[in-house]
């Protein structure tokens, strides 16, 4: 493992611009972007037996089981790509997921070095649900209203169709956000217990985020 070799994670909510944000810090840094939910939705695509088991946890806004989700990404971690880091995105979302994490990560000579916890208002996380559109190629974000593609309905990237999410109906995304209360947010204090916490505003414009996001990683 070469001695650059940096892993970082994106924490907060659902809405919060985890994936907008991830897409463009990952070519930034020129390391992969690793994203569980775009890796579940592939294995339901593909439909694998992971994608089939975790479909029904996803339908319900619920957290697919720790064991899945960790085999999922340690496999992930392991491929070429990772030799020089990751760009984590949605994992780890439990304590058992992160102390997995510095597991596969001691296996591999690294450790993470940064988590940037990405804070939004309730309000604006649900008004942000119902416009968001996702690309069925590329997995690319947009918004109807604050990230809208040129054309509508097709990814600026690859031209790919837009679609909307199953998971992103107002029941579902009211029962993701109890589940990330419950289950998740404890990762805030954990991190910030290590000292390795960086805490960016997400309630600004897309490109302000990611100033702030770029100074907190240039910080390190
Ligand atoms: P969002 O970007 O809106 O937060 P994701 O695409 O990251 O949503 O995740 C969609 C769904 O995939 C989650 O609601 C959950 O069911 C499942 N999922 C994604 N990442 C994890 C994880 N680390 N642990 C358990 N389940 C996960
Ligand atoms: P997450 O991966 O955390 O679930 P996304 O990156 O998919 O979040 O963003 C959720 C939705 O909000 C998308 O429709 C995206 O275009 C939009 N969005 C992301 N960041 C912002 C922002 N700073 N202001 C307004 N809308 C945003």
């Amino acid at each position: 493992m070469p001695v650059e070799s940096r892993f970082l994670a994106l924490l907060g909510p659902p809405m919060s611009g985890k994936g907008t944000q991830a897409a463009r810090l990952t070519q930034l840094l020129g390391i992969p972007q690793i994203s569980s939910g775009d890796l579940f939705r592939d294995n339901i695509k593909n439909q694998t037996n992971l994608g089939l088991e975790a479909k029904k946890y996803m339908d319900r806004g619920d957290l697919v089981p720790d064991e899945v989700t960790i085999g999922m990404v340690k496999e992930r971690l392991h491929r070429e790509d990772c030799l020089r880091g990751a760009l984590l995105d949605g994992f780890p979302r439990t304590i058992p997921q992160a102390e997995a994490l510095d597991e596969i990560l001691v296996g591999v000579d690294a450790s993470l070095a940064v988590v940037i916890s990405v804070a939004v208002p309730e309000d604006v996380l649900v008004e942000r649900a119902c416009g968001r559109r996702i690309c069925r190629t590329c997995g690319q974000s947009y918004h109807l209203k604050f990230g809208p593609p040129k054309a509508p309905g097709i990814c600026d990237e690859d031209g790919g169709e837009l679609y909307q999410r199953n998971d992103d109906k107002p029941e579902t995304v009211r029962q993701r956000l109890e589940v990330y209360q419950a289950q998740t947010s404890p990762l805030v204090e954990f991190y910030r217990a290590r000292g390795i916490l960086q805490e960016v505003n997400g309630d600004q414009t897309i490109d302000d985020v990611a100033d702030d996001i770029r100074q907190a990683v240039n910080e390190l």
